[in-house]
């Protein structure tokens, strides 16, 4: 007898309820900001990927609404097909520009695009070698290929060395590392990865979903934080839906990629382009973050203030370097329970056990924003202060 749903179902269910990873989202009765409301009570957001304030920036809200009016509701139709607009094209060139590179193409989400480009590109005798820690995108996106897979010690230069050393290809050789990496906070050593792939032939390919925004002039990304230009060796993909405050994915390096994945990439192929509302959101926060150098300050002010509070209460935020601020409970249940107390004290930051991170090191996740005000931060130390202490953490 085959199994029947309602037993699938429950059974996993039941599982996931045993071993406490069942996940059910808080739910924000107000916009994304830096203050929202939940369960009728007005908290402070320290859970979102919110980083310049852009998913509820008036700029970005007044453009989207020009182009749903002008534009339309929707695409109507895969980019390949029918559902290429203007805007499409125009948004594309835009981001070309600001991240200087030969061509960018857009895709639905940063989860699309790994899956589309590392499709895309790869082939059967091709060799990727890729962090431990990669996004889960990446880790999908390779499952697509039949190209070779290794994997090389989280940011460990030497490793990769060692694992370029010990096999070799003549397909194309793919380093793959998130820019930013979202559990710890730490950013890629990206300046030694190019070197190092570059003497053994690789190309390097770069997620930079959380460095889109965060580092470089203007938030360029992790290419610019470490002060190289654009090279035909680097292809640079993030996504629009983190600081960028839209939703969308993008591929950007090679005069040619561009060309490639409109021809290759099957989600641009097979699933309806972005709508004209995002477009236009996306656009006006390319100009906004030019436009008021301030949003980046105050991301990084903040930054700085709350890392430096967190470390000074003698709290271990495992050397976070960028606004993703971990700090570290323990086991999971402890890191779970700090997350419900410090909610009761009106402060919204999740908690993080294993499998997402090593047993032993669940923690809370606080991104801090440029909407953040010294006040809020101060009572989230606050907040951190009691509770860190009611559990024993410090
Ligand atoms: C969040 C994230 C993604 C997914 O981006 P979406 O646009 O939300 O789909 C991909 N890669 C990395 C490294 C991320 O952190």
């Amino acid at each position: 007898m085959p199994t029947t749903l309602s037993e699938r179902l429950s059974r996993e269910l039941e599982g996931l309820r045993e071993s406490g990873l069942l996940i059910s989202p808080k739910v924000l009765e107000t916009p994304n900001r830096a203050h929202t409301r939940i369960d009728g009570r007005d908290v402070l957001n320290l859970a979102s990927n919110n980083y310049l304030g852009f998913a509820d920036h008036p700029a970005l809200k007044e453009r989207a609404e020009a182009y749903l009016r002008e534009w339309g509701a929707g695409a109507g139709a895969v980019r390949g097909i029918a559902g290429t607009l203007r805007i499409h094209e125009d948004f594309e060139q835009q981001l070309a520009e600001f991240k200087h590179t030969g061509s960018a193409l857009v895709l639905h989400s940063g989860f699309t695009t790994n899956q589309g480009v590392l499709g895309a590109l790869l082939q059967p005798d091709d060799l990727v070698i890729s962090d431990e820690l990669n996004h889960a995108s990446i880790i999908d996106g390779l499952r697509l290929t039949k190209a070779t897979k290794k994997i090389f010690k989280h940011a460990d230069i030497a490793d990769l060395e060692r694992v370029l050393q010990e096999n070799d290809s003549d397909g194309l050789k793919l380093v793959v590392t998130d820019g930013v990496f979202s559990m710890d906070g730490d950013i890629a050593p990206l300046d030694k990865i190019v070197e190092v792939a570059r003497r053994y032939g690789a190309v390097t390919y770069v997620d930079d979903a959380h460095g889109s925004g965060v580092l470089g002039a203007d938030g360029r990304g992790t290419v610019h934080h470490f002060g190289f230009e654009h090279a035909d060796d680097v292809i640079q993909v993030g996504t629009l839906s983190k600081a960028w405050g839209g939703v969308g994915g993008y591929a950007a390096g090679h005069a040619d990629l561009r060309q490639l994945l409109i021809n290759r990439a099957r989600p641009y192929l097979f699933s309806t382009a972005q709508p004209p509302a995002v477009v236009g959101a996306l656009s006006a926060a390319l100009e906004e973050v030019q436009r008021d150098p301030s949003l980046m300050e105050r991301l990084w002010d903040n930054t700085r203030y709350f890392k430096a509070g967190i470390e000074a209460l003698g709290f271990d935020h495992m050397g976070s370097q960028t606004p993703i601020t971990p700090v570290v409970f323990g086991e999971a249940p402890a890191a779970f329970e700090a997350s419900r107390r410090l909610l009761e004290r009106g402060i919204f930051a999740t908690g993080i056990g294993f499998p997402t991170v090593p047993l032993g090191k669940a923690r809370i996740r606080n991104i801090v924003t440029a909407e953040h005000t010294r006040d809020d931060l101060d009572r989230a130390l606050e907040a951190y202060s009691a509770v860190g202490k009611e559990l024993g953490v410090i």
